[in-house]
């Protein structure tokens, strides 16, 4: 606008530039403005004060496998509405916004890739198609998912990022707790690994189920971690909960973790376990022995009691 028309306007206002979407994001835990670029480079954490952003199910699928090996398996599958189910808005319609804003048929990425050079079948929750929720179609992947690794003779790596069971399918994604932990306990018979990631937030139906059966349970850092809600816990039992109650570090220094790994060594971490009991394997295959699972000597001193042993009281 040249000087002359200024003037005839009057003085304007300076027009506020609009930031562009994509480029920077405020860090939820110093509050500091980080180039998105530098956050994605990071493992999608803070380079200030290692915040762990929320990141996408595929975003995270891509952190584990190695370049170029990754199959998705049942990208097809998508939920119907069994109980035409309607609150404010109808179930089909908060499925298809959630559709258009991820590019997910689902709220899980489930399929085929190596780790590290190790075969593994990997899944991961995506918070964004409705609260990372478990309704059918995501128990049905988390069971198919289980049975290719158990048919393969592969490591299973699940992903959570969840609000829980979908109450829009009702008992339909109760069942799916108890499929998904049947189709575990059968992988854990046939011997097979299954490490279990839980990213921020974790809770209800899916702690309840698979997120907990892991062999080995890695929490991401400061990541909630519950049933239920820390609100509702002390509304119910109305008592204020110790600092830091249902965080990952809370939980692991009350034995409900193995583990709590930044994101950026995730990956490191399992390629760690993964060559550790793939060594074993080999070991165990070399001597011609089948793998002995030691119980601990208590469950052992309990065994060997004859029934009813238990309630008899030492004589003196
Ligand atoms: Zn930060």
């Amino acid at each position: 606008m040249s000087w002359f028309k200024r003037i005839e306007s009057g003085l304007k206002r300076s027009i506020k530039r609009e930031m562009p979407d994509g480029l920077w994001r405020k860090c939820d835990g110093c509050g500091e403005i980080v180039y998105e670029r530098v956050i994605q480079r990071n493992y999608w954490t803070c380079i200030k004060c290692g915040h762990h952003f929320m990141i996408s199910g595929r975003d995270y699928i891509n952190m584990l496998v190695d370049d170029g090996t990754f199959e998705e398996m049942d990208a097809c599958l998508a939920s119907g509405d069994p109980l035409s189910f309607k609150d404010s808005k109808r179930y089909t319609d908060r499925l298809k916004i959630a559709i258009k804003k991820t590019g997910l048929t689902e709220a899980i990425v489930t399929g085929k890739g190596q780790i590290g050079g190790h075969p593994s079948v990997v899944g991961a929750l995506d918070f964004k198609f409705l609260g990372g929720s478990m309704a059918s179609v995501v128990g049905e992947k988390v069971a198919r998912a289980t049975r290719k690794a158990l048919d393969e003779k592969c490591f299973l790596v699940l992903v959570s990022s969840s609000g829980g069971a979908r109450m829009q399918e009702g008992i339909l994604s109760l069942m799916q707790m108890a499929k998904t932990s049947a189709w575990l306990a059968r992988f854990a018979e046939s011997g097979g690994l299954y490490v279990s990631i839980l990213t921020h937030p974790t809770t209800g139906g899916v702690t309840a189920s698979f997120a907990m059966l892991g062999d080995i349970i890695i929490g991401e850092p400061g990541a909630l971690i519950g049933f239920a809600g820390p609100r509702v816990i002390e509304q119910t039992i109305n008592q204020e909960l110790p600092p830091g109650f249902q965080r990952s570090e809370f939980l692991l220094d009350h034995g409900m973790l193995d583990m709590v790994v930044p994101r950026p060594e995730i990956k490191k971490t399992l390629v760690e376990i993964f060559d550790f009991f793939s060594e074993e394997k080999r070991q165990v295959q070399e001597v011609r022995k089948p793998a002995v699972l030691k119980t601990p000597p208590s469950i052992e001193v309990r065994a060997n009691r004859h029934p009813g042993e238990d309630k008899q009281l030492p004589t003196k």
